[in-house]
């Protein structure tokens, strides 16, 4: 007997009552499948039309005001200009100007650098190291350096000095067309008129902008974001950055990160810049209790960045006894969009860290901040055609940044857990380089820097060598006794 035939057995041998409940049950599954299609098919849909077509945009007035010109800030406004948009750029500094920042700048970058026509500027001006040697140090010490530019075809990250790379961005967006307006603190909330649509953004100085959409870009502790209500919460990571004088160091290699088992899953960094200087850098990241980085706060920080400079085997090697260190300086990291709950709303975007879009288990937040900054342009390069700049159209920014990469936020996020309760995870990964060599070294690079997702060290090609790894560093943690390179440190630092 056939499936039909059998089916049609079963609804004879019903009573009238209930296949009168089946039906009605059936329907109601119908309805319930038909409401969702329907409720996607119209939250996907962009408005066609809106009330501020671009003829209504006084002469006065720009497409976009963007509060803050830092990597996300300058791309936005730079794609905005290169369409064709009126675009003002505010920011409260005269460039160039410092921002504390590790300084590594990851390929999803580099692209859209080349894109705009900044890095052939980096690269004639010799503000840009491509690191082709670097690596990591495990928690019990393991490390492999090696080199990845070639498997890659370019580098997997360059270091760029931010008072090169955001002077550089702000002026290729100002000559681009954008109106980039330096000293100019924002230092009220913006006010939006309903009337006209446009926003007027005042300075500390009393000047005025308006203009149709507003994008914050104005950093991780973003005041706009907070005062005007979008951000709930500071800031829950934090980093350190200590700048070495070239030539008075020893370090051998172009970028290294150091996972110190006591700071999990923080780590320090160490990237070299053309001219021989370092940047060595403490990131913490928040991970377990609220207000925990691991097993360490904040106000660990200037401890754990002094303490790894004399006390770590592999950063007081790298660094020598004659090192000049710069005092250290430290500033605050939102990832994975902590305390933004929406990055749009009717006129106005967040962008970079102001929303939050720092990767959670490594805390690079340049190249986000810029992919950010692209798909913002792009959304409101769309809005100006249709005149609609409702929160049916802003959304689309927001579907295009978790496409691009804040799908990935989560899975970071539990990876920094993972790499917290088992740092024998980052052995194994070491082991597995050690053994492999640069093939493995390179995933990994790819993977950190955004070039692959983070599930992509769930593909069985990579987590079947990776589960061998692990053995192998049961084995010699566990039963062969290896002494742990880190222990002795940790002890000295806490002393
Ligand atoms: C110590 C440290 C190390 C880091 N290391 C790395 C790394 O190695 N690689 C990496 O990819 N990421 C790193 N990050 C993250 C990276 O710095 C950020 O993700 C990136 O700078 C975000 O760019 P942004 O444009 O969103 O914000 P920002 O670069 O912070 O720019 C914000 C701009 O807004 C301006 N502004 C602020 N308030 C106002 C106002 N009221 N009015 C006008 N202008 C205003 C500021 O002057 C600034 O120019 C690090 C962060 C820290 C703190």
């Amino acid at each position: 007997m056939s499936i039909v035939d059998r089916i049609d057995a079963a609804l004879d041998r019903l009573t009238d009552q209930q296949k009168t409940g089946l039906a009605i049950g059936a329907g109601i599954g119908a309805a319930a499948v038909l409401g969702y299609c329907a409720h996607r098919a119209i939250r996907s849909r962009v408005p066609r039309s809106g009330k501020y077509p671009s003829n209504t945009l006084p002469t006065d007035a720009y497409d976009a005001v963007i509060i803050g010109s830092g990597p996300s800030g300058s791309t936005c406004a730079f794609y905005m200009a290169r369409g064709g948009a009126r675009v003002a750029l505010l920011d409260k500094e005269h460039f160039p100007r410092d921002k504390y920042c590790g300084d590594a700048v990851c390929t999803p970058a580099i692209r859209i650098l080349e894109e705009m026509g900044v890095l052939k500027e980096l690269v004639d001006h010799n503000e840009a190291n491509f690191a082709d040697s670097g690596g990591f140090v495990s928690p019990s010490g393991l490390s492999y350096i090696g080199a990845s530019k070639e498997r890659l075809g370019g580098a997997a990250a360059c270091a760029v000095k931010r008072t090169h790379l955001d002077m550089r961005m702000a002026h290729k967006a100002r000559d681009t067309g954008a109106d980039l307006r330096e000293g100019f603190e924002v230092a009220s909330v913006p006010l939006f008129d309903a009337q006209t649509g446009l926003w007027s953004v005042t300075s500390a100085k009393g000047e005025t902008v308006r203009g149709r959409v507003l994008v914050l870009a104005d950093g991780a502790t973003s005041r706009m974001a907070m005062q005007m209500g979008y951000c709930t919460e500071p800031p829950k990571g934090v980093c350190s950055r200590a700048y070495v004088e070239g030539g008075t160091h020893n370090a051998d290699f172009d970028g290294v990160c150091f996972y110190q088992r006591e700071s999990l899953p923080g780590y320090s960094a160490i990237f070299r810049h053309p001219n021989d200087e370092l940047n060595y850098c403490y990131y913490l990241i928040p991970c377990g209790k609220d207000g925990m980085c691991g097993d360490v706060t904040e106000a660990d920080l200037k401890r754990l960045h002094e303490g790894a400079i004399r006390h770590d085997p592999f950063i007081s090697r790298a660094l020598g006894p004659k090192a000049k260190v710069e005092r250290m300086k430290a500033a605050a990291l939102r990832l994975g969009s902590q305390g933004v709950p929406r990055s749009y709303d009717d006129h106005l975007l967040i962008i970079g860290d102001a929303a939050g879009h720092i990767d959670p288990l490594t805390g690079e937040g340049i190249h986000t901040a810029m992919m950010g900054g692209k798909a913002a342009a792009a959304t409101i390069m769309a809005m100006r055609k249709t005149g609609n700049f409702s929160r049916a159209s802003t959304c689309q920014y927001e579907r295009a940044w978790m496409r691009a990469y804040g799908h990935d936020f989560a899975y970071s996020k539990r990876g920094a857990e993972l790499i917290y309760k088992y740092p024998i995870l980052l052995d194994a990964c070491a082991n597995e380089m050690q053994r492999v060599g640069d093939p493995m070294m390179t995933k990994w690079a790819e993977v950190m820097t955004n070039m692959r997702p983070k599930t992509y060290f769930l593909r069985p090609d990579v987590a079947l060598p990776m589960g061998f790894a692990l053995l192998r560093e049961l084995w010699a943690q566990r039963i062969a006794k290896r002494p742990d390179a880190y222990q002795a440190t940790a002890s000295a630092t806490a002393a």
